[in-house]
């Protein structure tokens, strides 16, 4: 007799003998370090097949760089055809949006996402690997002795304290992208067709049976971040409008609360005028609560167009990004 352990058994996803992973690297004007990126990821990739018997291919996307990073990705893909593939975008459409991209374009039965400037050693691919062999679906990961500024690590620590609070996601380290997802996270991810998003985040809503390891991280190779302060909090930004609608929600409760408030003191004043008379003091005392809810009131308005700023967007149907071309072999998948 089938037993129900068995029959929960079956719907566990099958793992192939010999699995495809495939490695999706975003490229914005990395050319200098992106040599030392080739020796170190492909001679980790080439120890991996004989150490756990998968295949590999590399799928690299390059953002719109405006320096050499687009030659020397080809020069790449004419070393290594049979497993290096270059999607090439019409422009700059962002980390988030080029990794999607590598969604499109990998096949692999796991996905490995990593920074192309070196901060995300491709020696740790290893470990990923063995724990997406292993049945997880999500492997997340968490800087160790992380190596960015002090301010962007205080920042961090904030940012993801606050998005625990207002969202149900629970990871760690938001920030870091070298992460590892099954096929089933990824064909959801394709499904998922919001502008802003923020891909680390979105896998994570998705997956059944994540995990959590600390990798190594490095200083950048070569080149400066990517990312200004500005970047930076719009991505924040994102993080939390596209997972959570609570900020709006809050501001209901504030308002709420402040008009209670509001109501008791209109009443107070009401009581004041019939037992003492009229009274001039304390105008300027209401001119200051009038401009702090008038500063309440026009932050809650730009936190609205916020949301509805992202709805036009979504509603525009734009593509999300451009392909001007891919560079690959004949006859790879
Ligand atoms: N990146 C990208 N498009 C962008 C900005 C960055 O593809 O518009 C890539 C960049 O080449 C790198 C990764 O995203 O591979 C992370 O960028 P960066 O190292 O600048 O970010 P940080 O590590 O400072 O957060
Ligand atoms: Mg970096």
């Amino acid at each position: 007799m089938q037993t129900i352990s068995d029959s929960l058994q079956k719907l566990v996803p099958q793992i192939p003998s010999h699995p495809l992973v495939s490695i999706v690297i975003p490229v914005y004007n990395e050319e200098e370090g992106l040599e030392q990126l080739f020796t170190r990821l492909y001679s980790s990739l080439d120890q991996l097949v004989i150490d756990l018997s998968v295949r590999y291919e590399v799928v690299f996307i390059n953002d719109g760089s405006s320096d050499q990073s687009a030659a020397k990705l080809a020069a790449q893909f004419e070393k290594r055809p049979d497993t290096t593939r270059v999607v090439l975008f019409n422009g700059n459409f962002g980390q988030h949006m080029a990794i999607m991209a590598g969604f499109n374009y990998s096949h692999g039965d796991f996905v490995i996402t990593l920074d192309a400037d070196l901060q995300n050693p491709p020696e740790e691919i290893h470990r990923i690997v063995e724990l997406l062999l292993k049945g997880h679906d999500y492997v997340g990961t968490i800087r160790e002795a992380r190596k960015d500024s002090r301010f962007r690590r205080y920042a961090s620590k904030a940012m993801n304290q606050l998005r625990e609070r207002i969202t149900k996601i629970t990871m760690t380290d938001q920030g870091c992208m070298m992460r590892g997802y099954n096929r089933r996270i990824v064909n959801l991810m394709k499904k998922s067709k919001e502008l802003n998003t923020f891909i680390p985040a979105l896998g994570f809503t998705y997956a059944s049976h994540p995990i959590e390891i600390k990798v190594k991280h490095e200083e950048r190779f070569a080149g400066e971040s990517k990312y200004s302060l500005y970047q930076l909090i719009r991505l924040n930004f994102d993080l939390v409008t596209g997972f959570s609608v609570l900020p709006l929600q809050a501001f209901s409760l504030i308002g709420f609360f402040l008009a209670l408030g509001s109501a008791a003191l209109f009443i107070y004043l009401i009581f004041r005028r019939f037992i003492i008379g009229a009274e001039v003091e304390g105008v300027f005392t209401l001119f200051a609560l009038n401009f702090f809810l008038m500063g309440v009131l026009l932050f809650g308005l730009g936190l609205l167009g916020e949301y509805v700023g992202r709805i036009y967007q979504q509603v525009r149907k734009r593509p999300r990004y451009v392909v001007m071309g891919v560079l690959e072999q004949d006859d790879q998948q």
